[in-house]
């Protein structure tokens, strides 16, 4: 049985009861709307620890559009159920103000690779993103925490961060999950209508070609979409575009 925990308050009364005692703990933070992308990090976190906790927490403070927070995709019911199927120990399900006690007073704030890829298009993303995860990672202090590379800019910035601050957790990368068709699994693809989910498959496939930036990104505007970057830094190409109302990320290893 998953045990769901609705606040802080909860899972320090978990702690206390000392089932956790030397026990490692494996931490999956999410957004909820779960796809087969975030059960293999709960897979890979059921195997490798004694306890896992799962987070659903739809955070308000990395949404740079409001319209983008309120259609966000919400299926409690069904995530819960995955979960169960999964084994996990705990889901941890909090409000806004257990979270936000201070109300975003304070944040975490990166100054480099923030600023740069989805960072320019959405301004004070990552500062929500990595406040929120500083936040969870105190709660839990989890052994492991499990990331996607679906997500590699912040999965860069949150393992950089717990240097930066010294924090005793392994951060752990895991592989992007996609489509048989090739497009990377996303809680926003259940907003693509039929029609833009196979239009959208034209994303990944261009990304992938030997071709230069500057020739996808012209190759993907002449076919309809409207694209925020096309850019490679190291040997990863990273990407991002928009298809009706859904911006869509990805990134590939060149
Ligand atoms: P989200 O609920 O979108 O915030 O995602 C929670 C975690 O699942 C993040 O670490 C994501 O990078 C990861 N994730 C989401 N989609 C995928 C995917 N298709 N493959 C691998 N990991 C994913």
């Amino acid at each position: 049985m998953t045990q769901i925990i609705r606040s802080i308050h909860e899972w320090k009364e978990v702690l206390n009861s000392r089932v956790l005692s030397g026990k490692t703990i494996g931490f999956v933070p999410t957004m909820g709307a779960l796809h087969k992308g975030h059960a293999s990090l709960i897979e890979r976190s059921v195997r490798e620890n004694d306890f896992t906790v799962v987070s659903i927490f739809v955070n308000p403070t990395q949404f740079n559009d409001p319209k983008d927070l309120q259609n966000y995709p919400r299926t409690f019911e069904d995530d819960l159920k995955l979960l169960e199927d999964l084994k996990v120990d705990f889901l941890f399900y909090p409000d806004y103000a257990d979270i936000y006690n201070d109300n975003f007073k304070y944040k975490i704030n990166e100054n480099e690779l923030s600023k740069i890829l989805c960072g320019k298009f959405r301004p004070g993303h990552f500062d929500g993103v990595l406040t929120v995860v500083m936040k969870l990672l105190n709660i839990f202090r989890p052994d492991k925490a499990y990331f996607g590379e679906k997500d590699y800019q912040q999965y860069l910035l949150i393992d950089g961060m717990c240097k930066a601050f010294f924090l005793d957790v392994e951060i752990i990368p895991c592989p992007i999950v996609r489509e048989p068709e090739g497009l990377a699994l996303s809680s926003r693809n259940a907003l693509l209508t039929k029609e833009e989910k196979i239009f959208a498959q034209n994303f990944p496939r261009l990304l992938k070609t030997k071709k230069s930036c500057d020739s996808i990104k012209s190759e993907l505007e002449k076919i309809g979409f409207k694209v925020d970057y096309i850019e490679e830094i190291g040997n990863r190409r990273f990407g991002a575009v928009h298809v009706g109302k859904v911006r869509l990320i990805e990134n590939v290893e060149i």
